[in-house]
């Protein structure tokens, strides 16, 4: 079984030391790709770092770069000719991705108003590279819809935009990321007996948009709750999934894993070649 682990922060420090052993238990997980995700300036350097020191041609890492709306409110000039530095030499650097970006109205850790502004810049930075976006949403889907959409309707949104991580959103939200050309990720929430929701969401998806994730450290998946998230755990979400779309575990890790390739731009098999 082939899996993309779309999703794993793996420069948290509650992996500190464990990298290696973390990969292989990936790998033996059936895990043949990885995006390490990053949500401000230091872990999008920090997970840089980690794929230059850890891409192997078993498991080939790929990373993501930019800035969770919690730091919005920090996010400055520096940090965006960052992004544009990094980005200009992305295919060196393998970065695949723009994110976390988008929008938290359940936290409320930097201001709306600014929240949405450093969402828009960094909408704009992915396009003039054209790099997808990891969207990040929470509590906050009508004002990234409503900024999603004038970016579509502009023609600033790429074909293939991004994904919207850690899905949560009702069906109606799911439609029209899908229609702007979105994927959604599903983590281990839709594992939890408790989510009523989740089949219903899942089921309305087109399977040709469908990822996983794990979100490690976070959201860890039953049967391991309790414990420490890790990118081997990807497997019990897509399982899950597969059970909730009455399909072959097999026939649904090779749907998602050419979802990943396609989204980030990954040529070849488990090769070093990336778009
Ligand atoms: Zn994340």
């Amino acid at each position: 079984m082939r899996l993309f682990e779309t999703h794993a922060h793996l420069s948290d420090e509650r992996f500190d030391g464990e990298i290696p052993s973390i990969l292989s238990r990936a790998s033996q997980a059936g895990v043949a790709y990885l995006t390490v995700a990053s949500a401000d300036g230091a872990e999008s350097r920090s997970s840089i770092d980690i794929v230059r020191q850890y891409s192997s041609a078993t498991l080939p890492l790929y990373c993501m770069v930019g800035y969770h709306p919690h730091v919005a409110s920090s996010f400055g000039e520096e940090d965006e000719a960052f992004l544009r530095d990094v980005l200009s030499r992305r295919k060196d650097l393998r970065i695949c991705a723009l994110g976390e970006i988008g929008l938290d109205y359940f936290y409320d850790n930097s201001p709306r108003e600014i929240q949405r502004e450093v969402f828009r810049k960094q909408l704009d930075i992915a396009f003039a590279y054209d790099v997808p976006i990891v969207l990040h949403e929470r509590d906050a889907a009508q004002d990234s819809l409503t900024i999603l959409r004038e970016y579509y309707a502009s023609g600033r949104l790429r074909g293939v935009p991004g994904v919207c991580h850690c899905f949560s959103g009702s069906v109606e939200t799911g439609r029209e990321l899908v229609r702007m050309g979105f994927y959604l990720g599903f983590d281990g929430p839709i594992t939890f007996k408790n989510n009523k929701r989740a089949p219903e969401v899942l089921l309305s998806v087109p399977k040709e948009r469908l990822l996983i994730e794990t979100d490690c450290p976070y959201l860890t998946p039953e049967p391991h709750r309790g414990q420490r998230n890790e990118p081997a755990y990807v497997r019990n979400v897509l399982e899950k999934m597969a059970a909730i779309l009455s399909l072959d575990p097999e026939v649904l890790a090779e749907v998602t894993t050419e979802n990943g390739k396609r989204l980030f731009g990954i040529e070849e098999s488990s090769s070093e070649s990336f778009a």
